[in-house]
């Protein structure tokens, strides 16, 4: 959160610096099998946002010890790339990395039937070509659709979505800007079907009543963005019918 205060966010008509209203979502979507070695595979464009994941598994878990007798272990890895963003990225991971591959680690963990793959690992690489915020609940809405193209049971999709404070006012899904220069940026990931909260973050300040203002911009945007998902994947369905129908 920046602390720029005279530069203005939000204009007289209630519009963001890039035109939407405060409800509104970045333009978002979401395209799967794009990667031909990998199990699953997502690609997502969210506003600035260009984002690919691959997914591998389930495998035996490697080294050993790091198997779980009673479930597969997710092993997500959020890597930005070195040209990313503004100002050349230093590659390789960085506290702020781990600590994003760990939230979404434990977030995917909650929707895939993990119990069903004893000692074995989920590998989900998530890369960062372009980032413009919101890379981690964009990386994980990815993620999930990537682990449902892989064809691995998961008991719900995961949507990724954030609102946050600018100019004073709580508005759905910042933009980079918004990003630097607001007040406060929540980003949660949510369980489509059941609702269930399994990644909340928080940076910058907000009161109670606008902490239950954004959740409900998110929850909302919540259903339009997991319709987003459902068609990625059954764009992938249909495409596999036509391929068959041709045989
Ligand atoms: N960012 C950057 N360099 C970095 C890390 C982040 O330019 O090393 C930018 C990037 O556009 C990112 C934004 O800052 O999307 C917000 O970063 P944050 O840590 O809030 O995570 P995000 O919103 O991407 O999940």
């Amino acid at each position: 959160m920046g602390t720029a205060s005279d530069i203005k966010l939000i204009d007289e008509n209630g519009l963001r610096i890039d035109g939407r209203s405060p409800t509104e979502l970045r333009p978002l979507k979401i395209e799967t099998d794009v990667l031909d070695r990998a199990d699953g595979s997502a690609y997502i464009e969210w506003g600035g946002n260009k984002i690919l994941v691959a997914v591998y598994g389930p495998r035996e878990a490697y080294p050993k010890h790091t198997q779980d007798i009673d479930k597969a272990v997710i092993k997500a890895r959020y890597n930005m790339s070195a040209f990313s963003v503004d100002e050349r990225k230093r590659p390789g991971p960085d506290r702020r990395s781990v600590e994003i591959s760990k939230v979404i680690s434990e977030a995917l963990q909650a929707a895939v039937m993990v119990e069903q793959f004893p000692r074995a690992q989920i590998d989900v690489f998530i890369e960062v070509l372009q980032a413009d915020a919101g890379t981690r609940i964009a990386g994980l809405t990815a993620s999930s659709v990537a682990l449902a193209s892989a064809g691995i049971p998961m008991r719900d999709l995961v949507v990724g979505c954030a609102a946050g404070k600018v100019d004073g006012k709580i508005v759905l899904d910042l933009g980079k800007e918004e990003d630097n220069f607001g007040q406060a940026d929540l980003p949660m990931g949510i369980l489509a079907r059941s609702g269930k909260i399994v990644l909340m973050q928080m940076d910058g300040d907000l009161t109670e009543d606008e902490f239950n203002q954004a959740t409900e911009l998110i929850m909302d945007a919540t259903r339009r963005i997991y319709e987003i998902q459902r068609e990625a994947l059954a764009g992938k369905y249909r495409a596999m019918a036509i391929e068959r129908g041709g045989e």
